[in-house]
């Protein structure tokens, strides 16, 4: 028995956005084949987000069927969340986890990116991932247990060349699944930002085939398994992962300077000192919440400093 079948998911709900294919599909069949029933959702589009067909949910529910699983098909956009919980309601009765995964991409230069390509890709996956969470939020509050990841990216933590739109969306997940992290916890709900990388259509162009063969989509499924299981607690963390390869992700800041805050502190001040404000090699934080960047012990330094 591989360690990772011991994790079951039975009786558990599993709602999984743009599951027709790709990462989504991949996470269906592993949470099926572990007792989960799962909402395969996908509209079926394109990969810039372009038409729809009802046969990509389907043919993911078919194999798990065939394979003995329960799953049924929903067809909504995720802009229309509300519809997805509700095929999960009517089938089963209850929604335990939701992997918020749809997406699109607009790829194009600042320069040349339209309203159009900004509002669609922040669209399909920030405001659809809202939509659906902000349906189930009450029902995984009233249950007490609920576990939802949010799909970052690279591309998000990092910016991109040409992804102004998808950079922006993905960074977003982060607030808000750490967000959902402080907000949920006391009802056992945990929120989780994952950044995969994977072949899927989306990298099948920009990856040699070499490196797309390590990349398979299965392998994103165990962290995001471990991640929803009713045994984590883990909430508020953002994840790198791809071709077995896991990491976690946090922020670093510089120790910084304290400036004297009176009309001394001008932007030549600044400048002359920029080198150690921004500068990592000495003493640096790691702060994981808003409280730890501990501004009112720094405002006792400048307001000592100031009195001197
Ligand atoms: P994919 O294109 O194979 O899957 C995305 C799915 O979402 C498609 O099946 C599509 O039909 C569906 N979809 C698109 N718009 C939808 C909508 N409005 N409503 C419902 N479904 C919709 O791509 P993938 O690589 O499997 O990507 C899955 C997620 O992982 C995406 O959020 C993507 O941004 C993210 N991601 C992927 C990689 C990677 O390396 N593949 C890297 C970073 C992030």
């Amino acid at each position: 028995m591989s360690s990772s079948a011991d994790l079951r998911f039975d009786n558990r709900v599993v709602v999984v956005s743009g599951a027709g294919g790709g990462l989504g599909k991949a996470y269906s069949l592993f949470f099926a084949s572990r007792g989960a029933k799962v909402v395969v959702n996908d509209l079926g589009s394109g990969l810039k987000g372009e038409g729809s067909s009802a046969s990509a949910a389907d043919l993911v529910v078919d194999e798990i069927k065939k394979a003995g699983g329960d799953a049924v098909a929903d067809y909504h956009n995720v802009l229309e969340g509300e519809k997805i919980v509700e095929t999960a309601m009517k089938a089963y009765g209850r929604i335990d986890i939701i992997i918020n995964n749809a997406g699109i991409l607009r790829d194009k230069s600042f320069k040349s990116m339209t309203d159009k390509d900004w509002d669609d890709v922040l669209n399909v996956h920030l405001h659809g991932a809202y939509k659906i969470t902000k349906a189930a939020w009450p029902i995984m509050r009233k249950q007490k247990f609920g576990r939802v990841i949010m799909t970052s990216s690279a591309a998000g933590i990092y910016g991109n060349f040409g992804q102004a739109n998808y950079a922006a969306a993905k960074q977003a997940l982060i607030g808000f699944s750490n967000s959902l992290a402080y907000e949920g916890f006391k009802y056992n709900i945990m929120s989780n930002a994952i950044a995969p990388l994977a072949a899927s259509r989306m990298t099948a162009t920009v990856m040699p085939q070499e490196i797309l063969d390590a990349l398979k989509p299965e392998f994103i499924a165990p962290l995001v398994a471990y991640l929803t299981h009713e045994s984590t607690k883990q909430t508020g963390g953002l994840f790198e992962i791809g071709a077995g390869v896991v990491t976690a992700h946090r922020w670093q800041g510089t120790e910084g300077v304290v400036f004297k805050a009176d009309d001394s502190f001008t932007p030549a001040a600044v400048k002359a000192r920029f080198g150690e404000i921004s500068s990592f090699d000495g003493p640096t934080t790691y702060p994981t919440s808003m409280k730890d960047n501990d501004w009112l012990g720094k405002l006792e330094v400048a307001k000592k400093l100031t009195t001197n």
